[in-house]
């Protein structure tokens, strides 16, 4: 008793100092409406992506302006429909009553499927038991983060990248490490990167190809990602969601188009490797929402464990088609793959057409990262003005991070004749605005 009495005590002299703790900690972090409780500090500093954000803007401007034909390469949604083969599969799979709760890590088939894929591609030998299923790629990103990282843990990612990176890091408590890219986008400034890891890092993020600057990491750089998680016994997460998508140069490269060069092949990093990719961009299923984590068993089990009381599992049709997708016919992949190289190429020259920008080429993935050289003039503001007067839709580098300004991104997945008008209608009101570029 005397014990809980000085507790009592104890407690009650600690509780202004925890109060005022707490009330600097809700106004510099926390939210609160009103009287309401407040939200957690842990979710303070969680920003909406760009795209989702735009497209408010966009139905905002159409709202304001029925007649406006905003053109839309603000999104990474690929330009093409899902496979006929993938529908319906998943047709038949609800018509036989496929409808029910299915095994939380995925279906045991679509596992099977996965691994065998990842096995082929990679060069690597995976089994069903190296892989959990989930609702899209991206919980792929965020459940392992959970399942890796503890409060002032480091993780190191590419700025500017794709938004997750961050969110998965302020969910998991972690200390984000964002990490320049090179100018032409294609990897980390690798002085940058080799100066921010060290024995505080418990993960390094990379993703090639990139969003958004749709860069390719040369192999050199990879291994040395490598080599510094080997040095620092950390994680490496390889996000490789487009890793169908490299536009080879060398076209007999181009001919495998199913062998991927990924991190996990490399000397003693299987074994810290969690490889994240999926359904969205390579079979054009992003509204389907299908993903996996390959990893080591010993992490899978507790993503596992993560998909269960968060997720629970993802529909059981859903993953039939998954297993159609990935065991049918690819040519679907190759043919959309020639398709955006043209797209690409056409957006790349005619973003370097208009002076004040330019734009390198990117090597994957479906995305221009041009910079702009006008002055006084943020990415923001530009991807407004663009969206105000041209009518286009496009988002700032600013939106993948801090690293991103004085960049726009573009995504070149829409119809040759919409990105031809889009091209010329950028052209033309950057010209209005910026006429000593002329
Ligand atoms: N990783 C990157 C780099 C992406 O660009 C995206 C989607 O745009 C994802 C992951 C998420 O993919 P999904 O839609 O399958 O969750």
């Amino acid at each position: 008793m005397a014990v809980a009495r000085a507790a009592t005590r104890a407690r009650a002299r600690a509780t202004p100092r925890r109060d005022a703790r707490a009330r600097r900690a809700t106004t510099t972090a926390a939210t609160r409406d009103g009287d309401a409780p407040t939200t957690s500090r842990r979710v303070a500093t969680l920003r909406n992506e760009g795209a989702y954000a735009t497209l408010e803007k966009v139905a905002a401007i159409e709202r304001r302006d029925a007649t406006a034909r905003v053109l839309r390469l603000e999104i990474g949604q690929p330009g093409f429909e899902t496979p006929a083969r993938v529908r319906d599969a998943a047709t038949r799979a609800i018509e036989g009553g496929e409808t029910r709760y299915a095994a939380p890590s995925g279906a045991p088939r679509l596992r099977e499927a996965i691994a065998a894929y990842v096995t082929r591609t990679r060069g690597v030998t995976y089994d069903a038991d190296d892989v959990v299923v989930g609702p899209g790629a991206k919980p792929g990103l965020f459940l392992p983060t959970l399942a890796v990282c503890d409060a002032g843990d480091e993780v190191v990612y590419p700025d500017p990248g794709f938004p997750t990176y961050a969110a998965m890091c302020a969910c998991a408590g972690a200390t984000p490490r964002p990490v320049p890219l090179r100018s032409d986008g294609a990897s980390f400034d690798m002085a940058a990167l080799e100066a921010s890891v060290n024995e505080r890092t418990k993960m390094i993020v990379i993703n090639s190809p990139g969003n958004p600057t749709g860069g390719v990491m040369p192999r050199e750089d990879v291994a040395t990602v490598a080599r510094l998680a080997k040095k620092f016994n950390c994680w490496v997460m390889s996000d490789e969601i487009y890793s169908r998508l490299i536009y080879h140069d060398d076209e007999a490269a181009g001919e495998n188009d199913e062998k991927i060069f990924s991190i996990c092949a490399l000397d003693g990093m299987k074994e810290r490797t969690i490889l994240v990719d999926g359904f969205s961009k390579t079979y054009c299923m992003t509204g389907w929402r299908l993903g996996w984590v390959a990893c080591p068993k010993h992490l899978a089990e507790k993503i596992k464990l993560l998909t269960v009381h968060s997720v629970g599992c993802v529909a059981a049709f859903t993953q039939i088609a998954g297993v159609e997708a990935l065991t049918g016919p690819q040519d679907s992949v190759k043919a959309m793959r020639d398709e955006y190289r043209v797209r690409r190429d056409f957006v790349v020259d005619a973003l370097n057409d208009i002076p004040g920008i330019s734009c390198p080429v990117p090597q994957g993935a479906f995305y221009a990262f041009p910079s702009f050289d006008f002055p006084d003039v943020t990415a923001q503001e530009l991807a407004d003005y663009l969206l105000e007067d041209a009518r286009v839709a496009l988002l700032p580098g600013t939106d993948f991070g801090a690293a991103g300004e004085r960049h726009l991104r573009l995504s070149y997945v829409g119809e040759l004749s919409d990105l031809r008008e889009a091209m010329a209608r950028i052209k033309a009101s950057l010209a209005k605005r910026f006429p000593d570029f002329v």
